[in-house]
């Protein structure tokens, strides 16, 4: 790694692709002879309204989002997305969700506070180390929308295939695996993913809504909260989060140069492959979800005692790999290898695993 930088494994705030940073760098101190870096620019400039259009123009490119959709930067994180979801969707006041880990959980939670929310599946059960099967839920007729959590950050779980709505609008947290492989955008009516986990900083969430989900009925509504407020201006309503953007749209660009999202696809399965491998063989170590349904993104690991996790997790920091220790709902250690982690940083991590292994059994 250039720059003395470490294998950040963190599950967000996370790596950003290098070049990118790169450019960043060489643009900060004068942005292409404007005289000004773009944390300095108005919003209102020409200069910035290029920087947005584009950042939408390549994002739109990317996942091949139809015209019938609109694509919104809004504040908030995807935190905000838990309430402004049910406030602004539930017509009829009833949604299902699909509950498979710490986030839907807190999404649910705020939906509860808007309207009636089923939980149609759960895989609390078995501590959510698994999807599970939406092939054929009990879907009321006048439910407004079926929601998933599409990776679960925490708990290290993927839906491999989309639930089966019935016909129903489908609502996806992409958080944690945004861009990380191709999307059928028509198969959703809303997509949402807060950047700082596989794009770019914190303080923004991108949200992709189908055109007809936007209402002009809800004026009592905070301004902020409704979907139409940032439709109608562009994401430009108030301020928004110029440098999120900036960031991200850089980010667009460099996918579609690789190759698009097929082929970051395919760098992530690689990727992950190298990891998985290594967990089904390792005696020590081995993975907390089921085969079918991990996450590419998340991967959340453990030994067979709690003292030897913590051991493992000082191990690896002290040797350069940042940020593996487990989020304590689950424990042991999970390493986020997003996009921008290079496949050399998950082969030197699984060489320090399987070296520290070897020493322990001595
Ligand atoms: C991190 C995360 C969130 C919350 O994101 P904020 O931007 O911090 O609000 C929501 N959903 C998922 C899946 C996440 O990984």
């Amino acid at each position: 790694m250039k720059y003395g930088r470490t294998f950040n494994f963190s599950a967000g705030p996370a790596m950003m692709p290098e070049p990118v940073l790169e450019e960043i760098r060489d643009e900060m101190m004068n942005y292409r002879g404007s005289g000004m870096c773009v944390m300095e620019m108005s919003h209102r400039s020409k200069v910035y309204q290029q920087i947005i259009d584009d950042a939408e123009k390549d994002l739109r490119d990317l996942m091949g989002i139809p015209d019938n959709y609109k694509v919104l930067f809004i504040q908030g994180g995807a935190t905000l997305q838990f309430s402004m979801i049910p406030m602004n969707l539930m017509k009829n006041g009833k949604a299902v969700y699909i509950e498979t880990g710490a986030w839907s959980k807190k999404a649910i939670a705020e939906a509860k506070k808007v309207g009636d929310v089923i939980v149609a599946a759960s895989s609390k059960d078995k501590n959510y180390t698994y999807i599970p099967d939406c092939s054929d839920l009990d879907i009321p007729e006048d439910t407004d929308y079926v929601y998933i959590c599409e990776n679960e950050t925490i708990h290290g779980s993927t839906w491999h295939t989309l639930p089966n709505t019935k016909g129903h609008v489908l609502v996806s947290d992409q958080s944690s695996m945004f861009l990380s492989r191709p999307c059928n955008v028509s198969d959703y009516g809303l997509i949402y993913a807060g950047v700082q986990k596989n794009v770019g900083p914190a303080g923004m969430v991108v949200v992709i809504i189908r055109e007809d989900l936007i209402r002009d009925d809800l004026t009592d509504l905070p301004i902020y909260l409704q979907y139409k407020t940032h439709a109608d201006n562009g994401s430009m309503y108030n301020t928004p989060n110029c440098w999120a953007i900036y960031c991200c749209g850089k980010v667009f660009k460099y996918l579609k140069n690789l190759g698009g999202l097929e082929a970051m696809a395919k760098i992530n399965e690689d990727k992950a492959k190298v990891f998985y491998d290594f967990l089904d063989s390792s005696k020590m170590f081995k993975g907390t979800v089921v085969a079918k349904d991990r996450s590419l993104m998340n991967v959340p690991f453990v030994t067979d005692s709690a003292e030897l996790d913590a051991e493992v997790v000082a191990a690896t920091k002290a040797a350069g790999y940042d940020n593996l220790k487990g989020h304590k709902s689950v424990g042991g250690l999970r390493a986020s290898i997003y996009n921008a982690m290079p496949k050399e940083g998950v082969e030197a991590l699984v060489n320090f695993l399987k070296d520290f292994e070897a020493k322990h059994n001595k």
